[in-house]
């Protein structure tokens, strides 16, 4: 839709397409509220869709005392874990435990029974050395003591940030993207009357009125709104992922471990065929408008660990297929190391304006219950919707015909579609009812995304509708004859408009998500050369030998 044919007036303008503004609209459109969301670039181009996609209490909270924030967190996984399955699931992690760790058998053991307190439920074991190995036959072996295991849960989380947006545009909320809020305009006596919007692309503005707003732009925040309180401000702390393929990574379940350079516990999450290894905590001091990028020295961080834990792997960067990296709206008050900061989060008011900033995805349903407490006085009186309800309308358990496809594929579906899953299959040709390589998506999707779910570039289709982008070597560049394929009768793009969307998609993913070394590859045999991309490709030859000659010597 064109801002020419949006409507000029609104009950609620939420600006931020990350899960905080996606959950604050579904709540709102549950109210009944006359709610627009607008996201600057894509629905959950920002951090939303560069976290650990963990759907988690965070066991480290409870070593810095922070209770309540972990039970909040746990309650909420075990609301998202019946309310959306297929796109929330529970997932296994082990725990290893080593010889003089910190923290040790006993703090672990007290953590994870309030872990379990908090569920209800007994949810973790201990198992001794040879018990544990047989789970993990490749761990290092020294000084290791046994481990726990237990349970966490984890997402796709741009999906996650898409379903909340589909359903409540299902109940008459209206969400738009490439739409930049530019300006919070004020009546006489400072109160908020409305915005000033732009679409970022077709440079048209638009004026709206509203009774409220509220600004859920995560690091951004501060942009629109100030921090009112003098000694308490938004740090953005950087976070980055390695890809790897899980036959280079083959592990079954969560894995979590304490790093040997600085104690800090690192994860490797399989998700969607892959697996994810993250995560770093640096400050981010780039421009924020510009996609954040792993560096080298995370990479190196992160390989080191990965080596010292598993040493008989033979994995290295060779194996990698991608990186990604992701900046924490994180409130600071004083200048703690990154990894001790808070992960609470703020609400402020400033006469219709309610900021709402920091959190986790996890508790997304809290930020948005709090912003809307906080807006309350400013709306059409309505009442805040019932926290036991369901946030999403229910998809069956089954479908009457199953296409050929598994349980597990539909629970899948429904998780990320809703009922739509059943138009997204019988859409299909049997063909397309097959899994891209590597991956837990079906080429059925491509299309189904592409025509229903505001696609404006190529990227928005790869890396956040599907996630083939960070699953498949460079950026899925081998699919692409049968993505155009699949999808030029739903997206209006000619010739010239498909192969300007693929070269500004490989930039983008080669300046992003490839690893240094890989870029400077990539850029040397496109023959871009700097000084930079040179010292990195020599990098990439210093360890190409390593890495032959490791392989030759095992
Ligand atoms: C590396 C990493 C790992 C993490 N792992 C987990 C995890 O496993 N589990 C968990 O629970 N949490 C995790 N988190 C935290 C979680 O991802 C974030 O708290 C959450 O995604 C923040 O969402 P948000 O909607 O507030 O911000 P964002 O997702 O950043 O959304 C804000 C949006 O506002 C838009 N915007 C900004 N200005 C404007 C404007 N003027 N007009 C219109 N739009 C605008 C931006 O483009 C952006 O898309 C992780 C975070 C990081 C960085």
């Amino acid at each position: 839709m064109s801002l020419s044919q949006l409507p000029d007036n609104w009950d609620l303008i939420i600006i931020g397409g990350g899960i905080t503004g996606a959950g604050i609209l579904r709540e709102a459109s549950r109210m009944g509220l006359r709610t627009l969301l607008v996201e600057q670039k894509d629905f959950a181009w920002g951090t939303s869709s560069r976290s650990s996609k963990l759907v988690h209490g965070g066991l480290r909270y409870l070593k810095e005392g922070k209770f309540m924030l972990t039970k909040i967190a746990v309650e909420e996984r075990e609301y998202l874990l019946k309310e959306a399955p297929g796109l929330v699931e529970s997932l296994a992690f082990l725990l290893p435990v080593y010889e003089d760790q910190r923290p040790g058998r006993r703090t672990l053991k007290v953590g994870l029974s309030l872990y379990d307190i908090m569920a209800h439920e007994r949810q973790h074991k201990f198992y001794d050395t040879d018990e544990f190995s047989k789970r993990i036959p490749f761990i290092n072996p020294e000084g290791l003591t046994g481990g726990f295991i237990y349970l966490d849960a984890q997402t796709d989380d741009s999906r996650l940030v898409l379903r909340l947006i589909l359903e409540s545009m299902a109940s008459g909320a209206m969400a738009l993207n490439y739409t930049a809020v530019t300006s919070i305009l004020r009546n006489a006596d400072g109160h908020v009357k409305g915005v000033e919007v732009t679409d970022t692309e077709t440079k048209e503005n638009k004026t709206l009125a509203t009774q409220a707003v509220i600004n859920a732009t995560g690091c951004w925040a501060e942009r629109l709104h100030p921090s009112p309180e003098k000694n308490r401000h938004l740090r953005p702390l950087r976070g980055s992922h390695l890809v790897f393929p899980s036959d280079a990574l083959p592990i079954n379940h969560g894995f979590g471990f304490m790093h040997s350079r600085d104690n800090r516990s690192v994860f490797m999450v399989p998700w969607e065929g892959a697996v994810l290894v993250g995560t770093t905590d640096l400050d981010h001091k780039e421009d924020l408008s510009r996609e954040p990028t792993i560096t080298e020295a995370e990479v190196n961080y992160l390989m080191e660990g990965i080596q010292a834990i598993f040493p008989s792997l033979d994995i290295s960067l060779e194996n990698c297929i991608a990186a990604f990296a992701g900046v924490r709206p994180v409130l600071s008050e004083d200048d703690r190391p990154p990894s001790e900061e808070s992960r609470e989060h703020v609400v402020w008011i400033d006469k219709g304006l309610v900021t709402v900033t920091g959190g986790k995805l996890t508790t997304f349903r809290r930020l948005a219950w709090d912003a809307l407490k906080a807006a309350k006085s400013f709306l059409p009186l309505v009442e805040l919707p019932d926290k036991k309800d369901p946030i999403f309308s229910g998809a069956p358990d089954k479908p009457q015909k199953d296409y050929g496809l598994a349980e597990h594929t539909w629970r899948r579906l429904y998780g990320r579609y809703g009922k739509a899953a059943n138009t997204l299959v019988q859409m299909a040709t049997p063909e397309n009812l097959t899994f891209i390589p590597g991956t837990e998506t079906l080429w059925a999707e491509l299309p189904f995304v592409a025509q229903t779910e505001q696609i404006r570039h190529l990227d928005d289709l790869l890396l956040r509708r599907v996630r083939i982008g960070l699953l498949t070597p460079y950026g899925g560049k081998a699919y692409f004859k049968r993505i155009r394929k699949l999808c030029r009768d739903v997206l209006p793009w000619d010739r010239r408009r498909w192969r300007k969307e693929i070269k500004n998609y490989l930039d983008l993913w080669i300046q992003s998500h490839a690893l240094p070394v890989q870029r400077a590859k990539i850029l040397a045999e496109r023959k871009i050369f700097s000084l930079k991309s040179i010292r990195a490709f020599l990098k990439y030859l210093y360890y190409k030998i390593r890495f032959t000659k490791s392989r030759h010597n095992a």
